[in-house]
């Protein structure tokens, strides 16, 4: 038996990955894998995807794909993190039900993203108002000790460990209480200032080709106080500033004093090319990697397999623990 902690990660398969997803989570778990410090699982959790996107059902698949070749590519390494997909170890669906039977409604209606996303996005089925108890599935079914996650998601994980705290209440400790490993980052500008998001069309993929980034980088929003190249900038809320000082070797805090001061030698298509080779350069083995991976299927479904198999071994043990204290055991399997 391993000693070490239990760390769930998870995302909706979302397509490819854009480079908020990666500052915001991924870079963050290959870091955690990398430690050594924890037993990894990370669940490409297709069932949440249908919360919004039950009309939209094909695109899912291709999704998970890409999403999977996107994390391999950025460094999560099979061997090292049991990467599956959550449809592919059907007792997250069994746990869901029975922490269904446990959790009061109210407690549902209460997280902030049920009225907020809900209103949004005209979402009221019963899967979308339960989607945080299956999230919690996701998580105790491997009975997580820590869930790495943004300030924006703490009070899921709040709920996930009332439901855990209520079941243990029910019928005894089955469960550790999740803990949340707070990721901090710095939400990410797309190209038009905002938020980079997938829905916002705003974004820039890990494998972008050296011409979209190009054509996206150019078309970045920089600051429109700087008409001219001798007008001041503000660097430190300028996009293209920002992403050069996470990708660009040549960055230095000379060029956002030269911005800063409308130096003519710095102006912001200057700044933008500096920024189209960095990150052509920094992804240049990672789009290698990413464009093997999708070639092959083979490998990715075995990687998966592989994966989800690891994650079935601990799941039916679980569940072995689960019916258990919930006196639902039968003698006739
Ligand atoms: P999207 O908004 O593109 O649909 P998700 O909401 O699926 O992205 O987010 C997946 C993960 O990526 C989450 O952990 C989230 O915090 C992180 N993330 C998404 N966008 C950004 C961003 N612009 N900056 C930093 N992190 C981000």
């Amino acid at each position: 038996m391993s000693e070490k902690k239990v760390l769930l990660s998870g995302m909706q398969p979302s397509g490819a990955l854009h480079l908020g997803n990666y500052e915001g989570a991924l870079r963050n778990w290959v870091e955690l894998q990398n430690s050594g410090k924890y037993e990894m699982f990370n669940c490409i959790v297709d069932w949440h995807a249908l919360t919004s996107g039950f009309e939209d059902t094909e695109k899912i698949v291709p999704r998970v794909y890409e999403m999977a070749a996107d994390y391999i590519a950025a460094g999560l390494d099979p061997d090292k993190t049991a990467i599956f997909v959550q449809s592919q170890v059907k007792e997250h669906a069994e746990l869901h039900l029975l922490l269904s039977m446990i959790t009061p409604i109210g407690w549902l209606e209460r997280v902030p993203s049920y009225k907020d996303k809900g209103d949004q996005l005209g979402l009221d089925s019963y899967g979308f108002l339960g989607y945080p108890v299956l999230q919690t599935a996701d998580i105790i079914l491997y009975r997580a000790h820590v869930v790495p996650v943004g300030k924006d998601q703490l009070a899921h994980l709040e709920l996930a460990r009332e439901i855990v705290r209520r079941f243990t209440y029910l019928y005894g400790e089955v469960f550790p209480e999740p803990e949340a490993l707070v990721t901090k980052f710095q939400v990410l500008p797309g190209t038009d200032g905002q938020k980079m998001s997938k829905s916002y069309g705003n974004f820039i993929a890990l494998g972008d080709e050296p011409e979209e980034i190009k054509v996206k980088v150019m078309s970045m929003f920089t600051d429109e106080t700087k008409i001219h190249k001798t007008d001041p900038g503000h660097p430190d809320d300028c996009p293209v500033n920002i992403y050069r000082t996470i990708y660009d070797t040549e960055w230095t805090q000379e060029i956002a004093h030269l911005c800063a001061a409308g130096d003519s030698s710095m102006g912001c298509v200057k700044c933008k090319k500096a920024l189209v080779q960095a990150l052509t350069d920094y992804f240049a083995d990672f789009r290698a990697k990413r464009t093997e991976l999708l070639a092959d299927k083979a490998i990715l479904d075995g990687y998966l397999r592989d994966g989800a198999e690891r994650a079935r071994t601990r799941a039916v043990e679980t569940m072995e623990l689960v019916r258990d204290a919930m006196k639902l055991m039968y003698g006739i399997v």
